[in-house]
């Protein structure tokens, strides 16, 4: 795979949740630029392997895991068949989300226990067995979202608790990682046109007006800002928090 630059050739990135949405522009961008790449999918193998299929036409390599990002067990056996087939493990982009919730009254823990699964200890085990295969150069980045710092609507409490909770593992564990460097660092997206939260759907319309941009975003814009951070350029950022978000939060 040919761009104009090859930032990452060389390296090997894995990618949870990247059947889809912003995770596979993740992995598609990565790829272009010069990464192998493996993803995760839980619910959409055929959209898995379109991925692989996209990036493997244009001359890169990859492959697709199924590991349900709730179910740590699977989560270790990815980033160990991420190690054994591509022979590294150099950047770790934690994407996979799910959004339920409800106004808080209603929630049921069945929702909260899944939501803790996937959001939350699906960060933390994929991390932690990355960590212990990275060298220095290693990039873990986390997607959060911009409703860590402005709640736009009701009945997100839940889903935002998970995402702070992925900020304050951020910032804390660049003590650990620093020293063996390796950089953490979280992307926080704005509203974003993916199935999760389509333009013109229903979130679409509450938010829409506060895009400072007029705009939602797209998956590539969020992808081009996690390249930047997977780069060697991004050597001394770690700790960061960047919101990408058409000026939704400003
Ligand atoms: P989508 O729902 O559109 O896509 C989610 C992706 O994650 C799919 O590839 C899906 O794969 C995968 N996924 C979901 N659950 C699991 C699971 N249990 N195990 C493994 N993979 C899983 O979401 P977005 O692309 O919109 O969101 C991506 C990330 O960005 C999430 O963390 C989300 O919270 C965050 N975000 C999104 C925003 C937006 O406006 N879109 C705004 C702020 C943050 P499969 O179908 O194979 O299960």
């Amino acid at each position: 795979m040919t761009t104009e630059t090859q930032n990452l050739a060389g390296k090997t990135a894995l990618v949870t949740g990247g059947s889809r949405s912003i995770g596979a522009a993740i992995a598609k961008r990565l790829a272009a630029e010069g990464a192998t790449v493996a993803i995760t999918y839980n619910g959409s193998p055929e959209k898995a392997a379109g991925v692989v299929g996209v990036i493997e036409q244009a001359g890169g390599k990859a492959i697709a895991i199924h590991a349900d990002a709730g179910d740590p067990a699977a989560v270790r056996a990815a980033v160990a068949r991420t190690v054994e087939e591509l022979g590294s493990l150099d950047i770790l982009v934690n994407n996979a989300g799910i959004a339920l919730g409800g106004p808080i009254g209603d929630i049921a823990f069945e929702d909260y226990e899944r939501m803790i699964a996937v959001n939350v200890t699906g960060v933390f085990v994929a991390t932690q067995e990355a960590s212990r295969h990275m060298q220095s150069g290693g990039r873990i980045i986390h997607i959060g979202s911009s409703m860590t710092r402005y709640a736009a609507f009701p009945t997100a409490s839940l889903y935002t608790l998970t995402k702070g909770a992925v900020a304050g593992f951020n910032r804390s564990l660049v003590r650990d990682l620093g020293p063996k460097g390796i950089t953490v660092n979280t992307v926080h997206p704005g509203p974003t046109d993916t199935d999760m939260n389509p333009d013109g759907g229903p979130v679409s319309q509450i938010v829409g007006p506060g895009m400072a941009i007029g705009r939602y975003g797209k998956p590539e814009e969020i992808a081009s800002v996690v390249a930047y951070l997977a780069s060697p350029e991004a050597a001394f950022v770690t700790g960061a928090e960047i919101v990408a978000d058409g000026g939704f939060t400003a």
